[in-house]
């Protein structure tokens, strides 16, 4: 059996690459074991100085590297590139800051001397999707390394030339073997490799199906995780928005990556005395959108990752449709090779129809009216999912008050949501919990160990 990368822009096979079996799941897991002791001995600083080699590396393949990532789950090469240099420049952030953020930290109490220590979980084991092949794998593995754990990676079966560039990458920077580890394993053999004494936490960035499974498996092992589920971010447009500003990161905010982002805008929650101004300038940005090879510099519009995927959203699209969603624009598969939809937005979502209840993973932007700034966010917070949402307006104290208020992990005012090495990232809800980046991110997979000496 293999994984079968295919081009979902001209939907070509790019090649096979062979399945794992039991026995080759254990000589790996073996070697991860076997390394993770000296791994976890090693100074802080100098885990470090590997990482910013790791850096480098992404940075003298970075063509290659977006390559890959374009021919095998179809974004823009432009944005392949942003990809592989926001993995580099997090592996620099963590080679910077992860000394601080794993120091002694001292505290006074009724010991002679007694402080935290920051010390390493073992192996953990990363779920990984294939939106962002390149950036999810490093956003969990750059903290996780330097705080001394050892990484086995289960990537999307959609990306498999990916996840083994990613192995090849540790392996050009000199990494010891067996630190860094891609399993070419199947979703229904993650079970085994969670319960396995070898591994001790797991981290997921995927659906609410996928971390549901992983979670009860980790649970009922007593294993740490981290949960990065789906999101249907809030965009909230108030009357006194600055629309020229709003309508043009609305549209990069919504179609970035074919529209295949967790924190993607996806629900354009807009006050009736704005909303016909809103539709109206959003439709034209939204129009002026180019589907074509994502290889052409002058593509605007990526393919859907996979031609399954196209299928399942256009259901979702068409039964919101039949619910009472008015096709504004787009809404139909684009015909002939490849897995593009056109660029859509569906009007007058509303209650009980899917477009409102769930997560919309493509070019279909959902616009639902509310009667004032309390109505807003009153639907914003109707969501099952808790992951990003932003403000817009042009009284930042208004939208700070607002953004307090909405249920998610994170809350921009007049910024397209984004991800930052700085801050932390993570959802509330549905959404998952834990948090990766920044300390926070590094904190998670650590044992934060008390030492009390009288
Ligand atoms: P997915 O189908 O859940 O797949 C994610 C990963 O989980 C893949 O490696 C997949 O393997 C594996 N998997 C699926 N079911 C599993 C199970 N029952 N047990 C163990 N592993 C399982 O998600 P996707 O379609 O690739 O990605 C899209 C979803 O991810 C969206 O909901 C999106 O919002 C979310 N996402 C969240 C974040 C975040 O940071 N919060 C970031 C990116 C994406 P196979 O490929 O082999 O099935």
């Amino acid at each position: 059996m293999t994984f079968t990368a295919v081009n979902p822009a001209s939907g070509e096979t790019l090649g096979e690459v062979p399945e794992w079996d039991e026995r080759l799941l254990d000589a790996a897991l073996s070697e991860v074991a076997a390394a993770t002791p000296g791994w976890a001995a090693l100074p802080v600083v100098q885990r470090c100085e590997q990482l910013r080699v790791v850096a480098q590396v992404l940075r003298d393949n970075l063509e290659e590297y977006a390559r890959l990532i374009t021919q095998e789950m179809g974004k823009l090469i432009r944005e392949s590139r942003a990809e592989i240099e926001k993995c580099a420049h997090a592996c620099d952030y963590y080679a910077e800051h992860g000394p601080a953020f794993l120091h002694d930290e001292e505290i006074a109490s009724d010991a002679g001397l007694s402080y935290v220590a920051y010390l390493p979980l073992g192996t953990v084991l990363a779920v990984m999707p294939w939106n962002f092949p390149f950036w999810q794998v490093f956003r969990f593995a750059a903290p996780g390394l330097v705080a001394g754990n050892t990484a086995v990676l289960k990537h999307a079966s959609n990306v498999p030339k990916c996840a083994l560039a990613i192995e090849d990458v540790f392996r050009k920077a000199g990494f010891p073997q067996g630190v860094f580890r891609t399993l070419m394993i199947r979703a229904s053999q993650v079970k085994k490799a969670i319960e396995d004494p070898r591994v001790h936490a797991v981290t997921l960035t995927g659906s609410e199906p996928a971390g549901r499974s992983v979670a009860a498996v980790a649970g009922a092992s007593l294993k740490k995780t981290v949960l990065e589920l789906g999101g249907s971010d809030a965009f909230i447009v108030l009357e006194d928005a600055d629309l020229d500003l709003t309508v043009q990161n609305a549209v990069a905010a919504r179609f970035l990556n074919a529209g295949q982002s967790c924190i993607a805008a996806k629900r354009f929650i807009v006050v009736d005395a704005v909303a016909e101004d809103f539709v109206a300038r959003f439709k034209a940005g939204v129009e002026a959108l180019q589907p074509g090879d994502p290889m052409d510099e002058n593509t605007t519009l990526a393919p859907m990752a996979r031609a399954d995927l196209r299928d399942d959203l256009h259901r979702q699209v068409q039964e919101s449709i039949a619910a009472g969603a008015v096709a504004t624009t787009g809404c139909e598969p684009i015909a002939g090779a490849g897995a593009f939809y056109q660029a859509s937005i569906l009007d007058s979502v509303g209650p009980g129809m899917r477009a409102y209840q769930e997560e919309l993973f493509g070019p279909v932007a959902i616009v639902i009216r509310a009667r004032d700034e309390a109505d807003a966010l009153r639907i914003a917070n109707e969501s099952s999912y808790g992951l990003g949402g932003s403000v817009w307006t042009r009284d930042a104290q208004r939208g700070e008050r607002l953004a307090r208020q909405v249920q998610s992990g994170c809350t921009f005012v007049n910024g397209m949501v984004k991800s930052d090495p700085r801050l932390p990232f993570g959802g509330v809800k549905s959404s998952g919990y834990g948090r990766e980046l920044s300390h926070h991110g590094m904190h998670e997979f650590v044992n934060a160990k008390t030492i009390w000496i009288k």
